[in-house]
């Protein structure tokens, strides 16, 4: 699936919001799964000190060795840090609780905001091959998620498919605004994706009307809908697509994946 003779092939998207709860590692993981079971080559990034994504995928904490913390902050080289999943094509830069000192350690390094650019963006990282690297960002817009986007060529926004869903959206858009002024002008947002939503429910309905009106193309066709599939697949230390693979939760992360590789336009919203 790679064109290794293409540069800069590696396409990062950061998976954004900064609401807890709302998908982000879900979405990471599972739409990981799904593009790597159709043989793209992907590297899911944990940069939540929670380290969920890794634990998610089968690496627990004492299997972690050297983590995005000593990415971002020992300057440690990628092939260090990285560790193949038991997906087949999904590999995990995996991370710890010592992420959360990040913002701290780090207030006096000027290049604060490029390590993880710095990391991803250069020509040697693209000898890995890589087709997508999704990036689980913590719930803050914080300086780890400001890494997030810094590196990044997209945004991906999990969106709760529940009451004030929409409110916390213009916090985001004014960071990636602020982002695309200072660090990174080709920054797009990848699209908003409407999660845990159920059909039967008004409000579901209502967020989806809501946020088609507002934000018109930008929101991804594909709804994923509250399974309990996906909520139960972590505890098995599995993607929803190993632990139940013809799951509801299976069929919306798969057509997520076919969606975004289908569309090639994004928005300089
Ligand atoms: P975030 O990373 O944004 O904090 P998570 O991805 O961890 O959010 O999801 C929060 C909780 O909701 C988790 O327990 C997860 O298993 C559950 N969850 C996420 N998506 C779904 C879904 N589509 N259906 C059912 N439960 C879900
Ligand atoms: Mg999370």
């Amino acid at each position: 699936m790679s064109d290794r003779s293409r540069p800069n092939s590696a396409k990062i998207i950061a998976v954004a919001n900064q609401k807890g709860g709302v998908g982000k590692t879900t979405t990471t993981i599972n739409l990981g799964a799904a593009l790597a079971e159709t043989g793209h080559k992907v590297l899911i990034v944990d940069l939540d000190p929670q380290g969920n994504a890794s634990t998610g995928l089968g690496v627990s904490a004492s299997d972690r060795g050297m983590t995005t913390y000593d990415l971002l902050l020992e300057d440690a080289p990628i092939s260090s840090i990285v560790q193949q999943t038991d997906i087949a094509n999904l590999s995990l830069a995996p991370s710890t609780t010592d992420l959360s000192s990040a913002d701290i350690e780090l207030v006096s390094n000027e290049r604060r905001s490029f390590l993880l650019h710095d990391a991803l963006r250069k020509p040697s990282f693209n000898e890995f091959g890589y087709d997508h690297v999704l990036i689980d960002c913590p719930p803050s817009l914080n300086l780890l998620t400001v890494n997030a986007m810094v590196a990044a060529h997209s945004v991906l926004v999990p969106l709760q498919s529940e009451f004030y869903a929409l409110e916390g959206l213009s916090q985001l858009m004014m960071t990636l605004r602020e982002v695309r002024q200072t660090a990174n002008p080709d920054l797009r947002i990848e699209g908003v994706l409407l999660t845990m939503y159920d059909i039967r429910n008004n409000l579901s309905l209502q967020v989806e009307q809501d946020a088609r009106e507002a934000l018109g193309d930008l929101v991804f066709q594909t709804r994923i809908p509250r399974n309990v599939r996906i909520s139960e697949a972590p505890s098995f230390a599995q993607s929803v697509l190993e632990y139940d693979t013809r799951s509801k939760g299976s069929v919306a992360y798969r057509e997520l994946a076919q969606e975004m590789v289908s569309r090639s336009v994004g928005s300089s919203l």
